[in-house]
C-alpha cells in the first residue's frame, strides 16, 4: 500500500506542482471587506478557484459566504478536520529568485509568496484525498478538508465556521513547517 501511494505521488508531482502555481499566482493578502466578500476580492477568488479544483475532481464542496470553503472525502460524516488557508501575508519586497505571485521551480524548489504557508499544503491535503480516491481505499469515516481565507490575520474565518458546523472529533492542521508544526491553538503577538 504504501508502495502505491509513493507511486501515485511520484506520477502527479507534476500535477499537484502545477496547482500549487495556480493558487500562489492569486495574490490573496487580506483586503477591505465588500459585499459578499468579508476579506475583499483575492482570498475570495482564490477561494473559489481551489473549489473548482475540487469539484473537478469529483470531490463535493461548499462555500461559507466566502469565509471557508469545505471539501468533503464523501458522504459519510466527518470524523477529521483538515485546516488549511488560502490567505497570504502581503507579497513584500527584497525578492531575489521570482516575484511574490509569479511562482517557479528552480534547484528543486518552488519559489513564491505561499507555497509553504499554506497553499502548498492545502494542495498536498487535497491531492492526498485524491490520492485515498483514485486508489479506491476504503474509509471507516468522513474526511472534510476546510479552505480558510482569513488566518494570517487572526482567523476569524473559522470562528465563522464553527459557528455553524460542529468540530470533528479529530483535526490536524498542515501548516507551514509540517510535521513540526501540526497544530495551531491560537498566537501570542509581541
Ligand atoms: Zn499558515
Amino acid at each position: 500500500m504504501k508502495k502505491l501511494i509513493e507511486d501515485y505521488f511520484e506520477q502527479n508531482k507534476g500535477l499537484m506542482i502545477r496547482d500549487i502555481m495556480r493558487l500562489v499566482r492569486i495574490k490573496s493578502d487580506k483586503e477591505e471587506a465588500k459585499a459578499g466578500k468579508p476579506y475583499g476580492d483575492g482570498p475570495a477568488e482564490v477561494l473559489a478557484v481551489a473549489l473548482e479544483m475540487a469539484s473537478e475532481m469529483g470531490f463535493k464542496t461548499r462555500n461559507y459566504d466566502n469565509y471557508v470553503g469545505a471539501i468533503d472525502f464523501d458522504d459519510q460524516k466527518n470524523k477529521l478536520d483538515i485546516l488549511a488557508h488560502l490567505d497570504v501575508v502581503p507579497g513584500g519586497d527584497g525578492w531575489s529568485v521570482t516575484e511574490p505571485f509569479n511562482p517557479v521551480v528552480k534547484d528543486g524548489r518552488l519559489y513564491g509568496r505561499g507555497t509553504i504557508d499554506d497553499k502548498g499544503p492545502a494542495v498536498a491535503a487535497l491531492y492526498a484525498m485524491k490520492a485515498v480516491k483514485d486508489l479506491n481505499i476504503p474509509l471507516k469515516a468522513g474526511v472534510r478538508l476546510i479552505l480558510g481565507t482569513d488566518e494570517e490575520c487572526g482567523s476569524s474565518d473559522i470562528r465563522y465556521y464553527y459557528g455553524i458546523e460542529e468540530e470533528a472529533p479529530m483535526t490536524f492542521s498542515p501548516d507551514a513547517s509540517f510535521p513540526v508544526v501540526n497544530i495551531e491553538k491560537g498566537g501570542l503577538q509581541g
